[in-house]
């Protein structure tokens, strides 16, 4: 059972990914938490490169390959190992980031996308997406604040503008209402307890079935 959490920067995922696996390890469940762009040890050189601020102005396609080369080595090193061990695999961000960023953010075709997706993925879904919905504006000073207290060289991020993120935003939003795949919106702007409890309920009620 893979779950994907998906949210604009500063929506709460990671803070989440943390708690929802807490909360299935103590219901007994076996959990994998993961995260994209990384996940390996290549993931993780790859989002390096990424992310460095400006270093390389990846064109956009060219980010699209580098996201799915990353996504590629995570699957077959990482999700389906855990996946076939009976695991329930909780990764910040999939393919949905892909479609937000690199299609809505970036310009790119969700087309062409989703035909990479499943020549290269071989059309894995989650069984569950989770966006996290907040307003970018709200989500940006919490992104700061964050990447101040890390120091970690996401400059990247910093440089793109509100108008980018608003586009994120709405593809999520989007691709909840017109994807096949089972998605679930939740409203971000609220207490981490209560956003948790709203996940517990959509993952437990399909853990369920
Ligand atoms: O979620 P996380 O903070 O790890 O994401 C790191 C950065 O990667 C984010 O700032 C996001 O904008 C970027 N990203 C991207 N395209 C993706 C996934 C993440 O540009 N498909």
């Amino acid at each position: 059972f893979m779950i994907a959490l998906e949210g604009v920067d500063g929506s709460g995922k990671s803070g989440l990914a943390r708690s929802l696996s807490a909360a299935l390890r103590e219901a007994g469940h076996a959990v994998l938490a993961t995260h994209e762009p990384g996940g390996t040890e290549a993931g993780a050189a790859l989002r390096k490169i990424l992310l460095a601020s400006n270093a390389y102005d990846w064109t956009p396609t060219a980010e699209l390959l580098l996201m799915n080369a990353s996504r590629r080595q995570h699957i077959d090193q990482v999700i389906l190992p855990a996946l076939q061990a009976g695991k329930v695999v909780i990764c910040d961000r999939f393919v949905g980031s892909t479609i937000a960023y690199q299609g809505a953010g970036r310009g790119l075709s969700e087309a062409l996308i989703l035909d990479l997706h499943r020549l290269t993925i071989e059309d894995l879904w989650p069984e569950l997406t989770l966006v996290l919905d907040l307003d970018p504006k709200v989500a940006l000073e919490r992104s700061r604040t964050r990447l101040q207290q890390s120091q970690v060289d996401e400059g990247r991020f910093e440089a793109l503008d509100l108008a980018f993120h608003r586009r994120v935003r709405q593809s999520f939003l989007d691709q909840a209402a017109t994807l096949p795949a089972p998605y679930k919106v939740i409203d971000a702007d609220r207490p981490p307890a209560i956003v948790e409890q709203e996940a517990l309920s959509y993952v437990s009620g399909m853990l369920a079935e």
